[in-house]
């Protein structure tokens, strides 16, 4: 097994006999975390130690918070092949990847799978090392919480777009049973919460699908936004979010200077179902 997957925030790296491929490139500089807390410098260190380069960047999709520090990884390693599907809008990308596309690096094999839903961009892919069952989900699982009925993330939703493909994707990542799991954000998960984190979001799309035809088919001359924020409450409710922190998140700016974190990450998806619902 060359897969040792490092890293601790949005930016994870495998050392093989090749060379050091990268996935995503996380924001840890763009955010302005200090060296010692910073997965760049990390992965620096754990190039010098090694003694090999980055030869490979992977991309999961190309939302900030993946992406951010690309231009630092490449000024550091300036031959490394940034690796995307062809949809990302990542200017620096030298190769695009298309869904079942194979990659080996020393004696590493890579699976590219195409598994939009999340991204209004639809470039998201997944990563799969065959040999040791591990993959690279990119933001694809958001449980938001152990199970359907309890909820401990920021939102009783997960951010997506696409309820349909997000739908298809999930399924395709539970039929390949990962026995390790690492999501965007940082998580390293073992088989049976991979399995779990990926089972809570696909029952959660579901479930909010199957609200908005519910909804519309009871208020069809309420206005989409009247049905999406219904959907929402009924979700957390069941969710146990709690109205108070729902009617919070509503209000909540994580970045002062655009719209509100339920308008920017959860209407998106509550919007798809009512639209799908119509
Ligand atoms: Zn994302």
């Amino acid at each position: 097994m060359t897969a040792i997957v490092q890293g601790h925030h949005y930016l994870s790296w495998i050392i093989t006999a090749g060379g050091i491929v990268a996935v995503d490139t996380g924001w840890d500089l763009y955010r302005g975390l200090p060296d010692e807390e910073s997965d760049f410098f990390a992965l620096a260190q754990a190039s010098e130690l090694a003694r090999l380069p980055l030869t490979h960047i992977l991309l999961t999709h190309d939302h900030i918070d993946h992406t951010a520090d690309l231009s630092a990884l490449l000024q550091r390693w300036p031959q490394a092949t940034v690796m995307a599907h062809a949809n990302s809008s990542v200017a620096a990308v030298g190769e695009t990847l298309a869904d079942g596309d194979r990659l080996r690096v020393g004696d590493l094999t890579i699976v590219a799978y195409h598994t939009p839903g999340h991204s209004a961009q639809g470039d998201e892919l997944s990563f799969w090392l065959p040999d040791e069952r591990f993959l690279f989900c990119g933001d694809l699982a958001q449980p938001q919480g152990p199970s359907y009925g309890y909820t401990n993330g920021p939102s009783p939703v997960p951010f997506f777009v696409d309820g349909e493909a997000y739908q298809r994707s999930l399924a395709r990542l539970i039929a390949l049973d990962p026995q390790q799991m690492r999501t965007g954000h940082g998580n390293l998960l073992g088989p049976e919460q991979s399995r779990q984190w990926l089972r809570v979001t696909l029952a959660t799309v579901q479930r909010i699908e199957a609200l908005a035809f519910e909804l519309v088919a009871r208020y069809p001359t309420r206005s989409d936004d009247w049905l999406i924020e219904a959907i929402y409450d009924q979700i957390a409710d069941e969710r146990a979010f709690g109205l108070r922190r729902a009617n919070q998140r509503k209000r909540q700016r994580s970045f002062p200077e655009r719209d509100t974190d339920y308008a920017l990450f959860d209407v998106p998806g509550l919007r798809w179902a009512v639209e799908a619902a119509r």
